[in-house]
């Protein structure tokens, strides 16, 4: 460990668990067994506060992906797993859940260590929000259902449909919400009855290998879970188009999402993608605006901008155009950069060197565009990848700052004059993930919820994620949702049974 990272955790009261932890040589977790890649290869995780090592990890090769994803329809298979009673099932999620929140503190200081998140956020949303996930879908296994139906066949006939989990689950996840997405993924096939080999994003794996220790403690059985680290373009590709997959359930990026689907549908193994966004924010002369600035810090500066559903390009009417603008950014102006252990820190650093070139690249073409640049724009420090929340002003949707999704702490605010120009100006984008919109005139809102085409629209928020509602996008945001019962639903396969009496 880097003593910069060392210091990081010293000075910010860092749990013994969480140093013990991060001082054992970490490894995967397949069939029940702690293993190291085959290939005995192995990948450093940085501290993105100091670009700096914290520790290493497996770089698992096609031979450790194949026995975990052997191991995983071994256990499918295997009478232990299906007779294993519903309600068996759900004690085992919430003894998990109960596990995941009394290990909360050290979960979020690894995640915010590791993903460079602010920690208080880390605890709150990430961890605790996931501890909920968990829980919701604890209650499912008991409650999943066919249907008796009446056919008009003569005679006596029972005719039912049953549901039966879909087998082996790929799960790949991004780097932005590390142990939320992982969670979203393991919980509902779970539910289902399905067994998983999960892959995190080769950035943020430390979280995912803490997790996999309180599987194990748990009971869950060798095999229903299974973790395997590495690179997306090396064992990613593989897992998609393993023929032992029979769903695959990926969150990332729209490009690599359409090569999953291609890959993916090869096998006819079933796919949800949950991809990118650009999320418009409509924000009408009677909306709230101490709500909208709320909604800003929620969305496009937590985590640094670097999420999917963020509101990163705002449609404000023409009257209190200027208003918004200065109270987004005095509002931006106040919030405190900084290393992401630390309490009180508003907004810490972007993940890697790529991404923060990536960012820094976009507010000079956004100022080559000829967008004003209100506030921000700058990075801060030496060290690590700290950049200023960032609003331009006078955008319009031919800039590449409105129309390409930046992950990043850069909002783009343009003015508009009429209900029916803001819902076009929204609609006139390739992502359809989410949106808002904000006005006192329910009415209004409900014209704008009816015409806007994303996977979920706020009203007088954004950003706002319950476990039973479903998350998903339209258009190139992806196929299929996360959460509530559409996404169990999404694990099973209807099997239909047919009895002459
Ligand atoms: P990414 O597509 O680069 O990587 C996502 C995951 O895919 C990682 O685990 C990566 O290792 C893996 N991967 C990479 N190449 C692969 C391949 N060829 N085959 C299979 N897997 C491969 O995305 P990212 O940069 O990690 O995450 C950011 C993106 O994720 C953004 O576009 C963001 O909008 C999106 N996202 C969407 C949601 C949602 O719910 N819609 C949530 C979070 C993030």
């Amino acid at each position: 460990m880097d003593s910069k990272v060392l210091s990081h955790l010293q000075d910010n009261n860092t749990q013994p668990q969480t140093l013990d932890f991060l001082s054992q040589p970490l490894q995967m977790y397949v069939d029940g067994q702690w293993i190291n890649a085959h290939s005995n290869e192995r990948i450093t995780a940085y501290d993105p506060c100091f670009n700096a090592e914290i520790t290493t990890f497996p770089s698992a090769s096609s031979i450790d992906l194949d026995k975990a994803i052997c191991a995983a329809r071994r256990t499918f298979d295997s009478k232990e797993w299906r007779d294993m009673l519903p309600l068996q099932r759900e004690t085992l999620m919430h003894k998990l859940a109960g596990l995941v929140e009394q290990h909360a503190d050290t979960l979020a200081q690894i995640e915010a260590l590791d993903a460079g998140k602010a920690i208080a956020g880390c605890r709150d949303v990430d961890i605790a929000g996931s501890v909920d996930v968990l829980r919701y879908f604890a209650g499912w296994p008991s409650k999943i259902e066919g249907a008796v139906r009446p056919v008009s066949i003569p005679g006596e006939h029972v005719a039912m449909t049953v549901k039966e989990p879909v087998g082996v689950v790929g799960a790949i996840v991004p780097w932005n919400w590390p142990f939320n997405m992982m969670i979203w993924k393991f919980a509902a096939a779970i539910a289902a009855g399905c067994t998983l080999v999960l892959k995190p994003a080769q950035q943020t794996s430390l979280s995912a290998i803490y997790f996999a220790k309180l599987v194990e403690q748990a009971g869950f059985p060798a095999g229903a879970f299974n973790l395997i680290t590495g690179k997306g373009s090396v064992i990613g590709n593989e897992m998609v188009s393993h023929p032992l997959i029979s769903k695959v359930s990926f969150t990332g990026s729209t490009e690599i999402g359409k090569q999953v689907g291609a890959m993916a549908s090869q096998n006819l193994a079933h796919v949800t993608l949950e991809l990118g966004g650009k999320s418009p924010m409509v924000v009408f002369e009677d909306a709230d605006i101490e709500r909208v600035v709320a909604a800003t810090q929620q969305s496009v500066f937590f985590n640094s901008g670097q999420v999917c559903s963020a509101g990163s390009r705002m449609y404000v009417q023409r009257k209190i155009y200027e208003e918004v603008i200065e109270a987004i950014s005095s509002k931006t102006q106040a919030m405190k950069i900084g290393l992401s252990l630390d309490d009180s820190t508003d907004m810490g650093p972007v993940i890697s060197t790529s991404q923060y070139a990536n960012i820094i690249d976009y507010i000079s073409i956004g100022q080559r565009e000829g967008a004003r640049l209100v506030s921000g724009g700058q990075t801060v420090g030496d060290d690590g990848f700290f950049i200023q929340p960032t609003v331009f002003a006078d955008c319009n949707n031919t800039m590449r700052i409105v129309r390409e999704e930046i992950f990043g702490p850069v909002l783009a605010i343009q003015p508009f004059d009429t209900e029916e120009e803001a819902i076009q100006l929204a609609n006139d984008n390739e992502y359809g993930l989410a949106a808002s919109v904000f006005s006192s005139d329910t009415s209004r809102a409900w014209r704008c919820v009816k015409q806007i085409k994303a996977g979920t629209v706020w009203i007088n928020t954004h950003d706002m994620v319950d476990p039973c509602l479903p998350f998903g996008g339209f258009k190139n945001s992806g196929l299929g949702k996360d959460l509530g019962p559409e996404q169990l639903e999404q694990f099973l396969q209807t099997k239909t049974v047919w009895l002459e009496v």
